[in-house]
């Protein structure tokens, strides 16, 4: 399965039964994100230890987009959320600290961010605001 010693998601794939995963399939499992930065944020990660979602085929493609799915819902039975953000840091220019292709899904809740507007534009906080500039 193309798997690297030191990466933190090929030793949950590696591990049989392993309780953190929450869902998979063929090409892809889900885990909650050991550092959430809200409630439910989960990671669909691939089983293949490939860093980029460009160097994945349509096969894993269609992996990955059918555990977001489903995990959403999942996470909308659990914890309501109002929102949600998905993202992939890919490459460690735009921030990926694992090099292991995953995407982030986060639910976003009303009550904890009353001014959430531009979501992932804050990835440069910088140019993030553009609306007030208009
Ligand atoms: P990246 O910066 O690569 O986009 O995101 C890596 C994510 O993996 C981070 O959100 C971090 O909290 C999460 N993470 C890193 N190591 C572990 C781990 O060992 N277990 C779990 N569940 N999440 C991890
Ligand atoms: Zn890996």
């Amino acid at each position: 399965m193309n798997q690297v010693a030191s990466c933190p998601f090929c030793d949950i794939a590696r591990a049989s039964k392993c309780e953190r995963i929450v869902n998979e399939n063929e090409h892809a499992f889900v885990i909650k994100d050991g550092y959430p930065v809200t409630i439910g944020h989960s990671l669909i990660i691939l089983k293949r230890h490939v860093g980029s979602f460009f160097d994945t085929t349509q096969e894993e493609k269609l992996s990955v987009l059918e555990l977001l799915d489903q995990t959403k819902a999942a996470i909308d039975i659990e914890h309501n959320p109002d929102a949600y953000n998905m993202g992939i840091n890919d490459g460690a220019a735009a921030g990926q600290t694992v090099p292991h292709l995953h995407i982030h899904l986060i639910p976003r809740y009303e009550e904890q961010d009353k001014d959430p507007k531009g979501g992932v534009r804050w990835v440069i906080p910088g140019k993030a605001d553009y609306w007030s500039k208009q």
